[in-house]
């Protein structure tokens, strides 16, 4: 018997549950694809996304045939692009081993390229109706404060506890309306900012709202320290159109392509020196044409737009014409630079 606190979750979650594209079919791919776009993305941000994935790869099959190239650019601006490139493996592997069937057992999807232990237990729980509770930030955030718990949440001390008693609430005759129903509330009841308690069929079993705690709940661990980079970007023009390099090194936005760089300590300004190593002699001048800043998650980058000037153009590089320009997958800072200044469009 499910606990009365399941019960009252489940029955809010049949009249108010999140009209979402994915919560449509049980079809693991789709449930797949939507988790691995929703990690670190918003709702409102990635469903675009989402759909138009669906649409140019409507199975494990199509994806699997795509090049890595395709996957990113459909991605592009989605960040995090391990995700994709690791979307594209899992699918290859998923066609190539498993005949286009996700497995059902949590070691096997453990072993798949992207998928841990949070997307193994949503595809066990909503597909195949195995009890793996799910722990996801507005489950964190619920859990705290039905339980009024104040260890971090984001160590493993901490998500064991939260673990723990999700466990023990989660319905094993509904496992995937359990998790989701979680999520769900989390999401729109039990918010981070403003929880609607006063509205709340949960309020009678939530200890934070009984101690008065609900705004200091969930505890996370301090932030560690934000790395400052500096990227020096040159723009340089050629008959055909513009350089391009492919970024190569084990470093964010692997794959992508972005323009001939040079990356400077925060605190140094660029030189002559600095071109001379990087392009030798043949520079003739530049000039700064615009200025960025942008935020991932542990960096913090001060981006630096260049237009450069050659006596002969440098070797080495990708020459794309203007017209090709969109079909190559590029860093959201560029891709906003690339947009200013050739107004281009999808
Ligand atoms: Fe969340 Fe408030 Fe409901 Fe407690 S009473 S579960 S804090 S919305």
């Amino acid at each position: 018997m499910p606990q009365p606190l399941t019960t009252e979750l489940l029955q809010w979650f049949l009249i108010n549950k999140r009209n979402l594209p994915w919560r449509k079919t049980k079809d693991p791919y789709f449930i797949w694809l939507s988790e691995i776009i929703f990690q670190q993305t918003r709702i409102s941000q990635g469903i675009d996304y989402y759909l138009r994935f669906v649409e140019k790869f409507p199975d494990v099959f199509s994806l699997a045939a795509a090049s890595e190239d395709e996957v990113l650019k459909l991605w592009q601006g989605l960040g995090y692009y391990s995700r994709a490139r690791n979307l594209l493996k899992t699918a290859r592997q998923i066609v190539k081993e498993y005949n286009g069937i996700f497995p059902s057992d949590f070691s096997e999807l453990m072993n798949l390229k992207g998928i841990g232990e949070y997307t193994a237990s949503v595809i066990l729980s909503v597909c195949y109706e195995k009890p793996y509770a799910v722990i996801d930030g507005n489950v964190n955030r619920l859990i705290s404060r039905l339980y009024n718990i104040h260890d971090f949440i984001d160590v493993p001390a901490g998500q064991e506890k939260i673990r723990g008693k999700a466990d023990k609430l989660i319905d094993l005759q509904h496992p995937g309306d359990f998790n989701e129903a979680m999520m769900d509330f989390g999401a729109m009841v039990c918010t981070p900012q403003n929880p609607d308690c006063n509205h709340c069929p949960l309020q009678k079993y939530c200890k934070a709202f009984e101690k008065g705690t609900v705004n200091m709940l969930p505890v996370k661990s301090p932030k560690k320290g934000i790395r400052k980079r500096s990227f020096h970007y040159f723009l340089i023009r050629t008959k055909k159109g513009v350089l391009l390099k492919q970024r190569t090194e084990k470093d964010i936005w692997h794959s992508l392509f972005d323009f001939p760089m040079v990356e400077l300590n925060s605190e140094m300004s660029l030189n002559s020196e600095h071109l001379i190593t990087y392009f030798g002699k043949a520079l003739n001048s530049y000039k700064l044409i615009h200025e960025t800043k942008h935020k991932l998650t542990h960096q913090e980058l001060s981006i630096y737009f260049y237009e450069a000037f050659f006596d002969c153009i440098p070797r080495g590089f990708l020459d794309v014409s203007l017209n090709e320009l969109n079909k190559y997958a590029v860093p959201k800072p560029v891709e906003n630079f690339l947009k200013s200044v050739f107004q281009l469009t999808e």
